[in-house]
């Protein structure tokens, strides 16, 4: 299958998201975990595991993604940590130059 079919398809988690019958086209096995591809078809959800799809590049855009999102809240967890030991404040909403507003009337 030429990879122009997939540009622009979905990349999910079978833990998270399902998509059609949730069979991959590639070895007919059914996709019961991990990561697959999705693309919508007027017929049909086309599904592939992540292993019966490694030459699509956009899997090492995704696991770059998932690191620097991983690294990040690691780093805003101890800056938190830091924070609240250091001013004992949870809530900073108080302090906030602008406060958000409650929406609710
Ligand atoms: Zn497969």
């Amino acid at each position: 299958m030429s990879r122009s079919k997939w540009k622009g398809c979905r990349y999910e988690n079978a833990s998270t998201s399902r998509h059609g019958l949730m069979v991959c086209n590639v070895c007919s096995q059914s996709i019961d975990e991990g990561d697959y591809r999705c693309r919508e078809t007027e017929e049909a959800y086309i599904t592939q595991h992540r292993a019966c799809s490694q030459d699509d590049p956009q899997w090492a855009v995704l696991d770059r993604q998932r690191a620097n999102h991983a690294a990040r809240q690691e780093r805003l967890a101890e800056a938190a940590t830091a924070f609240i030991e250091y001013w004992g404040v949870v809530d900073l909403s108080e302090y906030a130059a602008a406060p958000a507003k409650d929406p609710r009337p």
